[in-house]
């Protein structure tokens, strides 16, 4: 018998004699015997085990080769030390010289100056660490694949130790567990929601850990495989009837980003690797956890966001799966009203099924705004917020919580005074958008009759119905990149061309402004051959990579003259730096333009303006662009050097600033004596009190996303430019080095009755 498996079944062995009590510390007897087998079976110099404790300390709780009188002694903070870092980062440390690493914290008690070389692993359950198994050698050495692969199993078996013993720190236990806590998210999809927390996945292991018949569990993962595969057909099928409703939200949402999901459910590679680990001993529900363990360790150690929303994809399936071998393929009880999901990572068919089990709210700790989980949120309009860090730890079972979707945060365990708040807040907006949807089909226009274009940012086919439901005046910003990283590849001529025609159809004579794919930085297709940059957001993104791949540009811009078939077509260029640039992109549009037929009706070329080299351009650029569409996303990030996904930096530079504001009057001032439209179509241009100001500017053509447009126009339909331009020009002319106007335009619109 190999190690690893006589290592295991002695420990079944250890188990089953339920030698867990009589002792002071009830599982002090089993975890010196563990220790004891994982030493002389990996043929370590010494094998600890380190319980999490209240405070975030880890306390050695057993040694074998240390010295025993550290046991209950040696502690360490979470974080500190090689084995805090494991517990911190909930990652292997394999190393072969610790002492020198620059973490080690030196503990004289324990006796471990001879040993060298040094492997942490994390004993997590439920997605919670419990506590770091570490084995040591005087040799320095780099632990093998195999070393690694037995520690971690062994890990998983003393999580259940731990469990059962019901002596592990609990971050939801005690005191601060019964506390209000705010946890600042991002905001991935607008909204508030009141209600009690539901805790996803965190699925672990109610029956047996090791498998007495490898083969049988072999044969039990298979059915439970082909029971999932079925069952994720039913779903999407029931979610993708492929003609009948094909206008339908969640049909198109489906379309475009469940596709991509199947292909990753039929993918062979994961399931194969779940056999390894029931080959190497454990149980099918054991090894799918222990695969679904080592997917979250790839995923923390990954940054392309793509690549980690596949993996995101994988766990989600590993969570299915485990259902299905509990023979629970779906959950379709209802959730209590106002129930708010809490997860780690959410994938898009997880997404589904709570949405449609009632959920009205969902905080997800690792979620990107581009991710399929937030695509789908905001198809489906759920309120969603993401990089909620902790607050799955930290929630209990009956906790209630509030999601605020609109100030990106959420308060678990809220005052009695704080939901009662939030209820009247949610009341009043229903019956604010009550009032906001009767003015779909009026014009937007000011108070004082200053006409006021208000455009709509689009990315998936499944935004559309946007158009007729907002009222908008057309689409400001068509994100074609979006479809693209939804699918998961680049879609052909002829595909591109398909969606490009949706676009159209549903604008139908309302203008669309197509921008070419603005890949690369946080907007990455698996795959995708990008070097390793310092900075991606200033690296080959965009239209650099078009320009240096101009058969990938010319293959887009192809499809979107054939898309237009004889009808006008707007395109624009993003992350434009130079005017060289904007000429080189329109040359390759023009070559096109004389290769496909019917030409377009109309021919408009503009570029996007998020690039601030640009500024010092405009009097060239402007002679040869048709219009020009401002991006303050990026071109605020790229202007105060602040990274736009940083939460720390959010809020930290305001547009309604006095650099932003002569920015973007020089901008217009200029492009008006050139007769070159201008809009902004950055997120700012949904927020109502930027947006007031930007027409107070000058600036009359606004795109945003769905969500604000309405609020938009209400605000506008209140506001009496004649009156607030000369205050803003008062307050700009009077500036001294204020960081922001927000305050006295925020005074000004409330001092006159607007609804901001
Ligand atoms: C912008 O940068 O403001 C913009 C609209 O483009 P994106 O958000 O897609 O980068
Ligand atoms: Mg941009």
């Amino acid at each position: 018998m190999t190690a690893p498996r006589r290592l295991l079944s002695r420990l079944r062995e250890l188990m089953a004699s339920g030698n867990t009590t009589q002792d002071a510390s009830p599982y002090a007897a089993p975890l010196a015997e563990l220790v004891r087998l994982v030493a002389s079976e990996l043929v370590s110099e010494v094998c600890s085990v380190y319980v999490q404790r209240p405070g975030d300390i880890l306390e050695l709780a057993a040694t074998e080769g240390l010295n025993p009188s550290a046991v209950g002694r040696t502690r360490l903070r979470v974080g500190e030390g090689i084995i805090g870092l494991c517990a911190a980062t909930a990652t292997v440390e394999n190393l072969p010289d610790a002492q020198n690493h620059p973490a080690f914290a030196y503990r004289p008690e324990t006796g471990e100056e001879p040993y060298a070389s040094l492997l942490a692993v994390p004993v997590r359950r439920a997605g919670r660490t419990l506590g770091v198994l570490a084995v040591q050698n005087r040799t320095p050495r780099h632990y093998s694949d195999e070393e690694v692969d037995v520690l971690e199993t062994v890990s998983m078996l003393l999580a259940e130790v731990l469990a059962a013993s019901g002596q592990t720190d609990g971050a939801d236990e005690g005191l601060a567990g019964t506390l209000p806590r705010v946890f600042a998210g991002t905001t991935l999809v607008a909204g508030i929601a009141i209600g009690p927390v539901i805790l996803h996945g965190g699925f672990h292991i109610t029956g047996k850990l090791l498998a007495d018949d490898p083969e049988a569990e072999l044969r039990r993962l298979h059915d439970a495989a082909e029971r999932m595969q079925r069952g994720l057909d039913e779903l999407i099928e029931a979610r993708m009837p492929s003609t009948v409703a094909a206008d339908n939200a969640d049909a198109s949402a489906s379309r475009e980003v469940l596709e991509a999901y199947r292909l990753v459910a039929a993918d062979a590679g994961w399931l194969r690797r779940v056999g390894e680990v029931i080959r190497g001993g454990l149980s099918a529900e054991a090894a799918v956890q222990r695969v679904a363990g080592e997917l979250r360790d790839r995923m923390r150690r990954i940054a392309d966001p793509y690549l980690r929303e596949r993996l995101a994809d994988l766990e989600d399936l590993a969570g299915r799966l485990m259902r299905s071998l509990s023979g629970n393929i779906v959950a379709h009880e209802a959730v209590p009203l106002g129930a708010i999901l809490l997860a780690r990572r959410l994938g898009p068919a997880e997404l589904l099924d709570w949405h449609a089990r009632g959920i009205d709210g969902a905080a997800v700790e690792e979620a990107s705004p581009s991710g399929h989980a937030a695509i789908l949120a905001r198809a489906l309009n759920l309120p969603m917020l993401g990089g909620t860090r902790g607050v799955v730890d930290a929630a209990g079972p009956q906790d209630q919580a509030v999601l605020d979707g609109d100030a990106g945060q959420l308060i678990l365990r809220p005052d009695a005074d704080v939901r009662q708040l939030y209820a009247r807040a949610m009341e009043a907006r229903s019956a604010l958008q009550a009032g906001w949807a009767a003015l779909r089909n009026r014009p937007a226009v000011t108070h004082d009759g200053v006409p006021v274009s208000l455009m709509l940012n689009v990315g998936l086919g499944l935004e559309l119905d946007q158009l007729d439901i907002t009222g908008a005046a057309g689409i400001g910003l068509f994100r074609t990149e979006i479809a693209m990283l939804a699918r998961g590849a680049i879609a052909d001529t002829a595909e591109q061309a398909a969606i490009y025609a949706r676009v159209m159809d549903a604008a139908g004579d309302r203008p669309v402004l197509f921008r070419t794919l603005d890949l690369g930085g946080d907007k990455l297709l698996p795959g995708a051959a990008v070097p390793l940059e310092e900075n991606p957001a200033m690296g080959w993104r965009s239209l650099r990579i078009g320009l240096d791949r101009p058969a990938l540009l010319r293959r887009q811009l192809r499809a979107l003259l054939l898309a237009a078939g004889g009808r006008k077509l707007s395109v624009m260029f993003p992350m434009v730096a130079t005017v060289a640039e904007f000429r080189a992109a329109r040359a390759l549009l023009l070559a096109e333009v004389r290769r496909v037929r019917p030409e377009p009706t109309h021919l408009s070329v503009g570029t996007m303006l998020e690039v601030p080299s640009l500024l010092w351009q405009l009097p060239t650029l402007l002679a040869e662009a048709d219009f020009i569409s401002i991006g303050s996303n990026d071109l605020l990030q790229f202007l105060f050097a602040a990274d736009r996904g940083s939460p720390a930096l959010s809020g930290r530079y305001d547009l309604l600033s006095p650099p932003v504001l002569d920015l973007l009057e020089a901008v217009l001032v200029q492009a008006r004596e050139a007769g070159v439209p201008v809009s902004l179509c950055g997120e700012a241009a949904s927020r109502p009190l930027e947006a007031m100001t930007l027409v107070g500017l000058g600036i009359t053509s606004l795109s945003m996303p769905a969500p604000g447009l309405l609020p938009v126009k209400a605000l506008l339909a209140r506001l009496d430019l004649s009156a607030f331009q000369p205050f803003l020009a008062a307050i700009r002319r009077n500036a001294a080095g204020e960081a922001s106007f927000r305050e006295p335009i925020l005074n000004w619109a409330r001092e006159h009755g607007l609804p901001v």
